[in-house]
């Protein structure tokens, strides 16, 4: 083969394999993604139940005042009652003392009510909590592996690099452009084999005189189809 073309099959899988790494480093990112994920969720759910027993705390405040103030309210019915000077205004107070103590009794359920929810609340924090921090200690155990795993992809990824360049100063200046031109579009597949008269870039059958044509000369053949480098695939006899 033409040294120039194959110095490009070289190169052109270098860069295939140099864009392989990318994907695999990735997946390595998104498996720790999903378990800080998870993490996020723990937290945000901490955050939610904080709040909700902050509110339900306030809502308690709330009934407690209310409480005193009905306290003082049949007090001061009590000290009416001894001074009324008719039935009627017995009658009154009478009505007005009962609606104040059904109010206390319905203050007395939600403060139970309220009591009941705090505690349970409390007690699903203290569950998350625990389970926050078994989650926070697997995704450190998992970084630390991720990390290095990803430390090991980026090496290999950057010791191909450092051939590739070793490969690029040795290439025909005028070769590795007319490569870089096609590779703009091609990516790549800028360089492909032909294999059973067809080729790898874009599937496309090359005519009987162009595949003669390709078999026996030496010089930097292009798809007639696609304008993809092409070569002779070395698992084929001819
Ligand atoms: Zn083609």
């Amino acid at each position: 083969m033409n040294e120039h073309l194959t110095q490009l099959v070289k190169l052109s899988q270098f860069d295939k394999d140099i864009v392989g790494f990318d994907p695999q480093i990735e997946n390595e990112q998104e498996k720790l993604k999903a378990f800080t994920k998870v993490v996020d969720e723990i937290n945000a759910e901490i955050d939610r139940l904080y709040q909700l027993i902050d509110d339900t705390k306030n809502k308690r405040i709330k009934n407690d005042i209310h409480l005193k103030e009905l306290s003082d309210k049949l007090e001061e019915i009590a000290g009416k009652h001894k001074v009324a000077k008719n039935e009627k205004e017995v009658k009154a107070l009478q009505l007005e003392e009962e609606i104040a103590k059904e109010q206390v009794n319905f203050a007395n359920e939600e403060i139970n009510r309220l009591d009941a929810l705090i505690t349970s609340k409390s007690e699903d924090l203290e569950t998350l909590k625990e389970n926050l921090q078994k989650e926070q200690e697997s995704v450190s155990e998992l970084k630390e592996v991720i990390d290095t795993s990803i430390e090991n992809l980026e090496k290999q990824k950057g010791e191909l690099y450092e051939q590739k360049s070793i490969l690029v100063s040795k290439v025909d200046p005028k070769v590795l452009a007319f490569y870089e031109k096609i590779k703009r579009w091609a990516k790549e597949s800028a360089v492909v084999p032909i294999k059973n008269q067809a080729c790898y870039g874009c599937h496309m059958k090359l005519s009987n005189r162009f595949y003669s044509e390709f078999i026996t000369s030496d010089e930097i053949m292009t798809c007639p189809h696609c304008g993809r480098i092409i070569y002779k695939d070395s698992t084929e006899s001819a």
